[in-house]
């Protein structure tokens, strides 16, 4: 069968013809073809693997294409990439590569289109199409790639525990290939995985967070992480998240299991926001529970303050992944510190005053923050589930009614510190902060509207109390 049709990018024509020119075997290769045979959206970057020098080819393509686009060589990789339009043209020479056991750096040596696909992770990703005139457009797949694509399996050119071992980052490709694509992986590639998770240790941080946020933007981001957890990796790599799994028992009292509870958490979150940072919160939200976790004799399970110790594993984990220690990581922090507050506001009367603090506290983030504790129902009590949800709905329409009329997200002083100063003639004084803090209080508890004058008059009757003066 021939694969032209893949070929309908006008770029392919050229290049063939380069090749052609050059006298090269060339081929695309990699993730443009599988998501062609998928059916998903053509990527934008494009692997074109020539058996001779890519260099060279993508340096004679260019000075042939409109506006000559530059070329960024890569020689110690004997790469070379080419900016088309939208397109990232990124051109190689077929290689064999050979591993030493502490580097995931190869030996490389010039090979054969198939040995090119043997280096290669998985079968669906070393499927190519010739781009030369004489066998334009047929498809080269001595590893019936093909056949996985079509029975949704991820499976290794080689021997898995040789692949996995070279680079272990593959073991990470694997689980988000699987995820991504709703693949299964073939059973000797997962004992594989299994049997060689420690060498996880020689991926550098910010490549194994790469993977795990490509995980974690998939719709079932669970799928993932559950085969994570069963091959042993999750517990390397964060281990903050594995101390959750489990249920135990004492006198009849038993808690729920917070690792699957957590991964459902995320799963729901996933169906309402593609926010990656949001999706994080979700799942970190309880990571604070299994330090927290304490049983009393008359209460049964509790994790007291497991938010607050929360939000600062956050940092930690955040650090020790090399992940950004921005304002994504205190986006992510406010959640898990916050992720209380809605439920117990919701177990009870929802009154304007818990609304208005939740808002305050909050700030911009209320929303997301009401989004990740409707996620967190978990429960399979229908009656508490609907409870739950019509209680968060109470909130949620209690959060716009109190916003059109107080404003309090973004919550200014109605009245300065500069005017409580001129107004009693004080001067800086720890009784300025006493009337502010007063004011938020009142304003808060719906004493007093959001306004100036009314913030103002309150003011003045504050100051009376704790025994201030009018100024002349
Ligand atoms: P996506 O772009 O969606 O991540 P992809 O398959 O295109 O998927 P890339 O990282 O762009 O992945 O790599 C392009 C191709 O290079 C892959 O299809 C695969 O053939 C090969 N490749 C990438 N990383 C590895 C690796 N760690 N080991 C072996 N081959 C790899
Ligand atoms: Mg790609």
């Amino acid at each position: 069968m021939d694969y032209k049709k893949a070929l309908s990018q006008p770029i392919f024509e050229i290049i063939g013809e380069t090749a052609d020119e050059l006298n090269l075997d060339t081929y695309v290769i990699g993730g443009f073809v599988r998501d062609y045979l998928l059916n998903r959206k053509t990527p934008k970057d494009i692997d074109v693997v020539a058996v001779g020098s890519g260099i060279a080819l993508a340096t004679e393509l260019a000075s042939k294409l409109p506006k000559k686009p530059q070329v960024s060589v890569f020689k110690n990789f004997g790469t070379a990439m080419v900016k088309y339009g939208e397109l990232e043209l990124e051109f190689v020479g077929a290689r064999k590569e050979s591993y030493h056991r502490d580097s995931r750096k190869p030996v490389v040596e010039d090979g054969t289109l198939e040995e090119d696909q043997k280096r290669r992770d998985f079968t669906i990703n070393a499927l190519a199409i010739s781009l030369n005139k004489t066998d334009y457009g047929t498809l080269i797949d001595p590893f019936n790639g093909l056949e996985d694509l079509e029975n949704k399996l991820i499976r290794t050119p080689l021997d898995p525990d040789i692949t996995y071992s070279d680079d272990p980052l593959r073991m990470m490709r694997a689980i988000r290939f699987a995820t991504q694509l709703d693949f299964r992986i073939e059973a000797t590639s997962l004992e594989a995985i299994t049997r060689n998770k420690e060498r996880i240790k020689i991926i550098s941080k910010e490549r194994i967070v790469e993977e795990l946020n490509k995980i974690m933007l998939c719709p079932i981001p669970s799928k993932g992480f559950s085969l994570l957890h069963t091959t042993g990796l999750l517990e390397i790599i964060m281990p903050e998240l594995t101390a959750l799994q489990g249920i135990e028992e004492i006198e009849g009292q038993r808690h729920k299991d917070n690792f699957w509870h957590t991964l459902e958490v995320v799963d729901n979150i996933s169906m309402e926001t593609d926010d990656l940072w949001l999706r994080w919160a979700a799942l970190l939200h309880d990571i604070g529970k299994a330090p927290t976790k304490r049983f009393h004799k008359k209460i049964g399970w509790t994790f007291h303050g497991h938010e607050f110790l929360g939000s600062k594993m956050v940092y930690k984990l955040f650090k020790r992944l090399r992940m950004p220690l921005n304002d994504k990581m205190k986006f992510v922090q406010k959640l898990v510190m916050m992720s209380s507050r809605p439920i117990i506001l919701a177990e009870e009367h929802v009154t304007d005053s818990a609304v208005r603090r939740l808002v305050f506290d909050a700030g911009e983030h209320v929303e997301d923050l009401m989004t990740l504790c409707e996620a967190d129902i978990t429960t399979k009590n229908p009656k508490k589930q609907r409870k739950y949800r019509n209680n968060f709905k109470l909130v949620r329409e209690k959060i716009k009614e109190v916003e059109e009329r107080d404003r309090i997200r973004n919550f200014q002083p109605p009245v300065s510190g500069e005017e409580i100063m001129t107004t009693f003639d004080l001067k800086p004084s720890k009784e300025i902060g006493i009337i502010k803090e007063a004011i938020k209080e009142a304003i808060l508890e719906g004493e007093i509207p959001n306004e100036y004058e009314a913030a103002k008059a309150f003011m003045i009757k504050k100051g009376k109390s704790i025994g201030l003066n009018l100024a002349d």
